[in-house]
């Protein structure tokens, strides 16, 4: 796999040669990057302004005044948080040094920030509701919309804790978004978008598009902050969590602590483009990246617990740079901390949450995702993936990867095999639906779902960052299918996908569903199509393998090449064949189950969303 990845990376290492080149030609010379501090700032500001400026152009839809004025509000928030990142800085060093010596208990008098939000947020939690009751209370439903902006009582928030007298954070019982301008500055010191496709402009496109839309008003905007770094180490090595967490700031004075080791900018390469990265998609810039890096995992934690918590409905995380190929001490594929799997194991360290189910639908196989939970039964990773027999990028997540040790049947790899000829697309992905992740997941019966939603399988992203035809609204009817898991508690974290009106559109359907604003209804065509040949012989495989460890996707391995509506009518021939031969034994056993019904009352089920078995 390790040779896999080399090769995939000397494939792009070429293409960027020839990117350069014909930058060259054109007279476009990439920049030079510069060592002072003072002028690296300077430069990059003037790269952001012109990276927004582009992306302006290229945003799908115009901006509206409503959209300018909170653009201005979160750069306000910007400056001001620039404020507290050196404050918070220092606190890490502490931090470091407090675990190295193992001065004291973690919950001494001088609380650790970090730490103390999370009593906060626990505290709030139990005082709202147990994990089991997902249902607003009518109290909390009816609490009148807030202003966005930002969240006063969040735990990162200035101004020092409340008292534990004072009410929890009221949150209307929607879906949350989370979204921070700090992702922002994780960006190439070349500043050309063209050369890197994970850029800014991929998640501003995505809010403008929500407020534009109006979706974004009917949502909870939760404010985000930076993960700690006792957080990140949850799934990555300490070396890892230092290289990529601290800036060159604090990274210092832990040098001279002699913590780190041998950490120095010789562990980026000088990228074609004139930038420094771990390769040429994985860009590193000393200033902002880590930052970013960890405002994205904290994003993404604090809106998870939330939902968990039952204080949102669900969720919607506009976080970049992504997470899911970031393994324990290896940063790749754009991502240095894994969002999704650090939010994973602090739901279940924090919260008491016991299973978690992680769906991965980024067109990419998760190869960090699936090395952090490979031996942990309580967390079900189910991922769809272009695979190609381990052709594609990053090459792992064969079929047979099933988990390993007390894991075995805790990883689903629907590994798509057989190229883009015919294509994959909506019927393919509801087919899988159909056929192993719904049976599966309700099989697993998660507490909360997370789901890594990279968007480059959708329309629009060619090979190597795509190939596939999947439509943006068919991502929103994925979502709706998942809400009726874990008792609605659904995170969606923003994984790839580069194609700006795809994200956008995709994006735009998923928080529809998640809101339960009513869908644009896939085409009859759709309905009626049958899934091509290699995707059947795709699932067949996954089936196969599965059937080992969940019995049941065994009654799907027959007519796994029904279109949609034909395995809709099954369906419910078979619901009245059932329900037929209920009725025949009814009248006899009516008696005795009246009796036994009045000596234990059945306990009320769940009220559960009911989708059509598409
Ligand atoms: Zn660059
Ligand atoms: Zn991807």
């Amino acid at each position: 796999m390790q040779q896999q990845h080399q090769q995939f990376l000397e494939k792009q290492k070429q293409q960027q040669l020839q990117l350069g080149k014909i930058l060259t030609k054109t007279g476009e010379l990439p920049r030079q990057p510069t060592t002072h501090p003072e002028e690296t700032e300077e430069e990059l500001t003037e790269q952001q302004e012109a990276l927004l400026g582009e992306g302006a152009l290229t945003m799908p839809r115009e901006g509206s005044t409503e959209s300018e004025s909170t653009q201005e509000d979160l750069e306000e928030e910007e400056e001001e948080e620039e404020e507290e990142e050196v404050e918070e800085d220092d606190d890490d060093c502490i931090q470091v040094k407090d675990e190295e010596g193992e001065s004291g208990p973690d919950e001494g008098p001088d609380l650790e920030e970090s730490s103390a939000a999370y009593k906060k947020l626990f505290t709030d939690a139990q005082q709202l509701q147990p994990l089991q009751v997902y249902q607003a209370p009518l109290s909390l439903a009816t609490v009148p919309h807030q202003a966005l902006g930002r969240t006063q009582s969040s735990p990162a928030a200035p101004g020092g804790m409340k008292s534990p007298l004072d009410q929890p954070t009221k949150h209307l019982f929607t879906t949350g978004v989370v979204y921070d301008t700090f992702m922002l500055k994780h960006q190439c010191m070349c500043g050309n978008t063209h050369v890197h496709p994970e850029h800014a402009g991929r998640i501003q496109s995505i809010w403008s598009r929500l407020q534009e839309t109006g979706l974004l008003s009917k949502c909870e905007r939760i404010r985000g902050r930076k993960a700690t770094l006792e957080e990140i180490q949850t799934v990555h090595s300490e070396y890892h969590t230092l290289l990529y967490g601290t800036s060159p700031l604090n990274r210092q004075k832990l040098d001279s602590k002699k913590l780190l080791g041998p950490i120095s900018q010789k562990m980026y390469a000088m990228l074609p483009c004139g930038g420094i990265g771990v390769d040429s998609d994985t860009v590193w810039n000393e200033m902002h990246s880590s930052s970013a890096v960890r405002m994205a995992v904290g994003c993404l934690v604090e809106l998870a617990f939330k939902v968990a918590a039952g204080e949102l409905k669900n969720g919607f995380a506009i976080i970049r740079p992504p997470g899911h190929h970031a393994e324990e001490s290896t940063a790749m594929g754009f991502c240095f901390f894994n969002s999704v799997a650090i939010t994973a194991k602090l739901l279940q360290q924090k919260l008491n949450v016991g299973k978690v189910l992680i769906v991965d639908w980024d067109i990419h196989h998760g190869n960090g995702t699936q090395q952090a939970f490979y031996s942990d039964p309580s967390v079900l990773y189910i991922s769809l993936h272009r695979y190609d027999n381990g052709n594609f990028f990053p090459g792992s997540g064969a079929p047979e990867e099933v988990g390993g040790g007390p894991g075995v049947g805790y990883n689903v790899n629907v590994a798509w095999t057989g190229g883009v000829d015919p294509p994959i697309g909506d019927v393919e992905y509801l087919t899988a639906f159909r056929t192993v992740v719904m049976p599966i997941a309700h099989e697993f019966s998660p507490d909360v779902v997370l789901v890594s939603a990279g968007f480059d399988a959708v329309e629009g992203h060619l090979s190597p960052l795509g190939g596939y035809s999947v439509t943006a609204r068919c991502f929103g009817h994925l979502t709706r299918q998942l809400m009726t898991l874990a008792g609605g508690r659904v995170v969606l974290a923003l994984e790839g996908g580069h194609d700006l009106t795809a994200i956008c559109d995709a994006s735009e359907a998923c928080v529809s569903a998640l809101l339960s604003v009513e869908l644009q209804p896939l085409d009859e065509a759709v309905l009626q199509q049958k899934p091509n040949i290699n995707a059947v012989t795709t699932l067949e495989k996954v089936i196969e393998i599965q059937s080992k460890h969940w019995s049941c996707v065994q009654r799907f391995a027959t007519g796994l090449g029904c279109s949609l509506r034909e395995a809709q009518a099954g369906e419910t021939e078979e619901a009245e064949t059932v329900s037929a031969m209920a009725l025949l034994s009814v009248g006899a056993e009516q008696a005795q189950a009246a009796a036994a019904r009045e000596h234990s009352p059945r306990p009320a089920e769940e009220p559960m969303e009911q989708e059509p078995a598409l």
